[in-house]
């Protein structure tokens, strides 16, 4: 059992402030205590801000050459901790011990890669005849992360806020707070200059909310819910601070008349699952064309009927619990929702799959017959729950898709390419994968509408960090 009751500040693990409360970490597989985790307050967020704006002004004037360095030294470290990351992540949010090791772990290593190549690659100055415009590191980065692919997001934004020259006030989840410390390790051991990078553990509403309206902070990026990025635009808008959202998502796959349905339905179906549902960039509405719809419905049940949930440390297991009691609730609501207003289950349902007593599992649930007004076609769920909808022509396809509050990511299945990019050309979302492509983390991140303001990853990503100034000769 692990108790987390320090901050790390000024390069050096400090006791939080008086105030400070102590909350559980549950294991949601088993929901056994797995460690304590101290959660600060106002005080400590002052404490960390000070120390980010104190080594602001060596940091941002580091050359490219000393934040390579730094991040090269971080990729050496996290890369010898792979273990211990997937472990903390399995313990504390229930991922499967082989999505940890293939994933959760090493995509925090992709990330710190892909920004160290970003970083080798920019350019700061662009000339403008004999004028120029500098790109400037803003100043004091405040990062607020969730906990759902808690490496991803720690890693996306510490490396392109250090690479931008911005010093940073991480606040990871409390819900995930094992990950965050062994990163706060590694971030000591590769001699980050202290004040450079600063972690505190804290609540949206106390610790979150001192960080968004801190007159010293000069950005502050969230990755989180719609409704938490609303509440930190609100409160930062008095000081006039930049901010970049990445929030929810209700993404559709548009699965077209010319696509290898089977081949689509499967990787819709496990895209959705994976991770217990909870991927902001989940297909989870499934848009099949009518005459094909019954054919893609038998084959979504199969596929979500045969994955095997259970325990997270067995390397068999494919989809482990929801990542905390309030969020299975979520589900589990919603899920109810859906049959209440009328939709089908073909597979799963309500309550915990058959003959699991403890941990907060629920069942793989594929709902058809829906149609897009319903809750679950709207809501994020943010659980394995895929909402099948019928439509009619590409027209119809297209209108669906996106009439959503959201905008986060679209997926295209076609056996056209061509015509594939005419109908991506057509979604509202920040990102559009054709027929199961790979995500790239050298391009931009981020949504439309709701989804969120601003890009992460590559040189979008390390723009956020950056002002930008012209100078005229
Ligand atoms: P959440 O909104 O509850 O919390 C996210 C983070 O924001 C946490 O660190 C939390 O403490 C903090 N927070 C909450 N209220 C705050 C406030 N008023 N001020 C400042 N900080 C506040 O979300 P969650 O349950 O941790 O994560 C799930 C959500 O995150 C989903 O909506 C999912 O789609 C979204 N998400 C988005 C992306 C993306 O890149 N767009 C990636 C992963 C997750």
């Amino acid at each position: 059992m692990k108790t987390l009751n320090q901050f790390y500040i000024d390069g050096q693990w400090v006791d939080p402030a008086p105030g400070a409360t102590e909350m559980d970490i549950v294991n949601p597989a088993t929901e056994a205590l797995a460690g304590k985790v101290m959660l600060g307050t106002a005080a400590d967020v002052d404490r960390a801000v000070a120390a980010a704006r104190a080594a602001f002004p060596a940091w941002s004037q580091t050359s490219r050459e000393t934040r390579i360095a730094l991040l090269e030294r971080i990729t050496g470290l996290y890369k010898a901790r792979m273990a211990d990351i997937a472990d903390a992540v399995r313990t504390e949010i229930g991922a499967p011990v082989a999505l940890c090791q293939a994933l959760q772990a090493p995509i925090g290593l992709a990330h710190l890669a892909a920004a160290t190549e970003t970083l080798r690659k920019f350019e700061f100055e662009t000339a403008y005849g004999n004028n120029y415009v500098r790109h400037e590191a803003i100043g004091v980065a405040a990062l607020v992360t969730a906990w759902n692919w808690p490496l991803s997001l720690i890693c996306a934004k510490t490396a392109a806020a250090l690479a931008a020259g911005c010093t940073v006030v991480l606040k990871p989840s409390e819900i995930a707070p094992l990950d965050a410390a062994i990163f706060a390790e590694i971030m000591h051991e590769a001699d980050t200059p202290p004040g450079v990078f600063n972690m505190l553990y804290g609540e949206g509403k106390t610790v979150g909310a001192r960080l968004s309206s801190h007159p010293d902070v000069d950005v502050i990026s969230i990755t989180g819910s719609t409704r938490a990025g609303v509440e930190v635009a609100l409160s930062a808008a008095p000081t006039v601070k930049r901010v970049h959202q990445e929030l929810g998502g209700k993404s559709p796959l548009l699965i077209l008349d010319d696509a290898d349905l089977p081949a689509a339905v499967t990787t819709g179906v496990t895209q959705v699952m994976m991770n217990s549902g909870q991927t902001c960039i989940a297909p989870t509405r499934m848009l099949v064309p009518r005459e094909r719809y019954a054919e893609a419905v038998a084959v979504a049940a199969a596929v979500a009927n045969a994955i095997p949930v259970g325990d997270p440390a067995d390397p068999a297991t494919k989809m482990g619990p929801i990542s905390n009691r309030a969020q299975y609730e979520k589900v589990q609501r919603l899920i109810g929702a859906g049959m209440e207003e009328g939709a089908r289950v073909v597979a799963g349902g309500t309550g915990r799959p058959e003959g699991v007593e403890r941990g907060f599992y629920a069942r793989p649930t594929v709902f058809a017959d829906v149609h897009n007004g319903m809750a679950i076609a709207r809501e994020e769920v943010f659980g394995p729950v895929l909402a099948m909808i019928p439509y009619d022509g590409e027209e119809d396809g297209i209108a669906i898709a996106n009439d959503t509050p959201y905008g986060l990511a679209a997926y295209v299945a076609s056996g056209d390419t061509a015509r594939a990019r005419r109908v991506a050309a057509r979604l509202r979302a920040g990102s559009v994968r054709i027929n199961a492509a790979q995500v790239d983390l050298a391009m931009p991140f981020g949504g439309y509408k709701a989804s969120g303001n601003g890009r992460e990853n590559g040189a979008h990503g390390l723009t956020e960090f950056l002002e930008c100034k012209s100078v005229m000769l």
